[in-house]
């Protein structure tokens, strides 16, 4: 099982020693594992929860494990979804001896850092400066003196900006260990929390919301956690912040739209004092907010709902349920009279304009109609297309699908509303309600399958060879092997354009910066054939010559002695380009004859008899539009020089090691 699957799993059984089944699988978002496979990963790790008493987790006390009564072989939980299991596979290696764990048994944690006192902290060289107050006090001092200075939460968009968008500060302050700014109070009327609790602590707190403030009157915690359920994996929330959220103000943020829907008010601090921002001013165009430059975030003041006609909701379409940004994300509200006469409403979106906005004719039609009228619906439906009357051209596309959204989400919005007064049932749509949730994964391996080919090696189960290294964490990878004496580290200079000509490539800059050891580039291949690779013809340059054809292309590679210094030289290289014409379409490339001079068409028997015999012959045009590709995982490479003839040793993660 990979490291992060496991330390997910130590988290988790820290934290909650019994999890629920949801609260299992749910540890496992974002994780990725190409080694395991995720049905042996999650069924070890659904062994550990409230419901399962049997399994490798829960294994002294009541009934016992399997594992222990017979010496493994086999988990008896396995027996009702595979009883073939044992009898297909037979066991192929000695089961290991795993350390029985008990729910009660505190799991090892370091008690220096439980009783850690924290003070303030500075850090740093000429460069780059890091502070870590501990009071707000602090934090206002700090920011006073460095008013550039950034601050980090969780740093879950601040790494982004770092790693992806080459942004650089040189100060930095990490706002995290501020107890302030990290506790709650319930209030009559709000509960303010303080701007960078984390988004899991958030989770909590809204349920303790829940609990103080009765389901009506807490609806506003009820919609946060319902866009946090959605909110990145478990990872992200365990560091993220609000205040980091709302200070991004990225358009398709769903904490924005709860927070501006349901009239919190936001308190920036300075070292002037404190100032209240009502969250409907805050955002004031593409990543702009009203927040003043010499201010922080420090909490929000979130009002409670009224406890009756009061009703707000979360609506989120991502292009998966979970753990995805959305491509529209809503927060509505609206408050009604005795008679059910809208008194207030709004209708905030994410993913439909710069920023969160609000659906100004929606809201403005909206009050003062009679909700349960059915031309309330038609009027907001109407007002929804004006306020959301995207061009095609609009960015992130789909502009006709994402006013579809935001015109669905008001349409369950209102049968939701509707399921809550007293109106005739026809009226109501009970099918839009409900949220649609995904059911915890189940997997059956099929022994089934092969059995009518099966000899005596060929079709037969057999686990692979580093299978019990790579399940039980023993398995080296590249990136564990020691560093070894001399070694440095490589990072590649890619293109930034996807077609041009290169005037000058200039590593000066890298070169001075202390830890840089070299830059190489194609000119310091043996001779230009070395730079050619690929099969069946060797048609790709490694590293490009005199133009590139892709962004992305390896044009050289800086060699330092740690992986950071080398990323910090890469990015010093200043390359200069001249764009060069692009052919962006099969009719433009065919005008152009620019063809693949070695790619035959793939052509199996007779096609023009085919086609003569064929009754029906549909012609047309079929074309796939662009495809996103989330990352896989980091690759390395550890190239150890022989003494010898000018050997090699390579270590590498490949799939095609005679062409490494
Ligand atoms: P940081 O990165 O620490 O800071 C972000 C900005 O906030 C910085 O400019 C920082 O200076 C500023 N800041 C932080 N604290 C304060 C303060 N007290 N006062 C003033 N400024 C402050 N977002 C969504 O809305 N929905 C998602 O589903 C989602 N999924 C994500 C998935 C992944 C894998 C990642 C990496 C990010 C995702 N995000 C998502 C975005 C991000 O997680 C959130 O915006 C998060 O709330 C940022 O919080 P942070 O504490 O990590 O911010």
């Amino acid at each position: 099982m990979g490291t992060d699957f496991l330390k997910s799993l130590y988290a988790l059984i820290r934290n909650n020693p019994n999890p629920s089944e949801h609260a299992v699988e749910e540890a496992f978002d974002g994780n990725l594992c190409r080694c395991t496979g995720y049905r042996p990963i999650l069924d070890a790790a659904q062994s550990f929860n409230s419901r399962n008493n049997c399994g490798m987790a829960k294994s002294n006390g009541g009934s016992g494990c399997c594992m222990e009564k017979n010496g493994g072989g086999g988990c008896c939980k396995g027996s009702s979804a595979g009883d073939g299991d044992k009898d297909a596979i037979g066991p192929k290696f000695p089961a290991p001896e795993f350390k029985k764990w008990s729910p009660d048994t505190e799991l090892i944690f370091p008690a220096a850092l439980r009783k850690h006192d924290f003070k303030p902290l500075v850090f740093g060289n000429k460069k780059k400066k890091w502070y870590r107050p501990v009071t707000v006090q602090q934090l206002l001092q700090i920011k006073n003196i460095h008013p550039e200075a950034k601050l980090v939460g969780g740093s879950t968009e601040t790494q982004i900006e770092v790693k992806f968008k080459a942004m650089r500060y040189e100060t930095s302050v990490y706002v995290g260990d501020i107890p302030e700014l990290r506790q709650f109070t319930f209030h009559d009327d709000h509960l303010e929390i303080g701007a960078n609790v984390s988004l899991t602590d958030l989770e909590a707190i809204c349920e303790q919301a829940v609990e103080k403030y009765g389901s009506a009157r807490a609806q506003p915690f009820k919609a946060i956690k319902k866009q946090l359920q959605y909110f990145a994996g478990r990872q992200i929330r365990n560091v993220a912040s609000p205040a980091g959220n709302l200070a991004t103000a990225s358009p398709i943020s769903d904490l924005n739209p709860v927070f501006v829907a349901t009239n919190t008010v936001l308190i920036a601090e300075s070292l002037n004092g404190e100032k209240e921002i009502p969250m409907t001013e805050f955002f004031q165009g593409y990543r702009k907010t009203a927040l003043p430059p010499d201010s922080i975030i420090a909490s929000l003041r979130i009002p409670v709902a009224k406890e009756k006609g009061e009703f707000t909701r979360t609506y989120k379409q991502a292009k998966r349920k979970d753990d995805d940004i959305a491509i529209v994300t809503s927060a509505l509200r609206v408050s009604l009279s005795e008679t059910n006469e809208v008194t207030s409403a709004n209708l905030v979106f994410g993913g439909m304009a710069p920023m969160t906005v609000s659906a100004k004719n929606a809201e403005a039609f909206l009050v003062g109609q009679d909700f349960t009228n059915p031309a309330t619906l038609e009027g907001v439906m109407a007002g929804l297309e004006k306020d959301f009357n995207l061009p095609f051209s609009v960015p992130g596309g789909m502009a006709t699908y994402r006013r579809s959204l935001s015109m669905g989400f008001f349409y369950r919005f209102y049968h939701d509303v509707l399921s809550n007064l007293e109106v005739m049932s026809e009226d109501l749509d009970p099918d839009g309600i409900a949220e649609i949730e995904r059911a915890i994964s189940t997997g059956d391996k099929d022994h089934e399958a092969s059995v009518a080919y099966q000899q005596k090696i060929l079709g037969k189960a057999s686990p692979h060879v580093a299978a019990l290294k790579q399940s039980t964490g023993q398995a080296q990878y590249t990136d564990d092997i020691p560093v070894q004496k001399n070694e440095l580290f490589a990072c590649m200079v890619l293109s930034t354009k996807a077609h041009a000509k290169i005037i000058s490539v200039d590593p000066s800059k890298a070169l001075d910066i202390p830890g840089v050891v070299d830059y190489v580039d194609h000119k310091d291949l043996p001779n230009p054939q070395a730079n050619w690779w690929g099969a069946p013809v060797a048609d790709e340059l490694f590293l490009a010559v005199d133009k590139v054809t892709t962004a992305g292309q390896p044009i050289g590679v800086i060699l330092a002695h740690s992986a950071k210094i080398a990323e910090e030289g890469m990015r010093a290289v200043n390359v200069e380009y001249e764009d060069l014409p692009a052919i962006l379409s099969i009719e433009e490339a065919i005008e152009a004859e620019s063809f693949y001079k070695h790619s035959p068409f793939i052509k199996n028997g007779d096609v023009d008899e085919a086609f003569k015999q064929a009754d029906r012959i549909f012609e047309g045009v079929s074309r796939m539009g662009g495809q996103e590709h989330f990352y896989l995982e980091t690759q390395a490479c550890l190239a150890i020089p022989k003494p010898e003839d000018g050997e090699m040793e390579i270590w590498s993660g490949t799939q095609n090691p005679t062409e490494t």
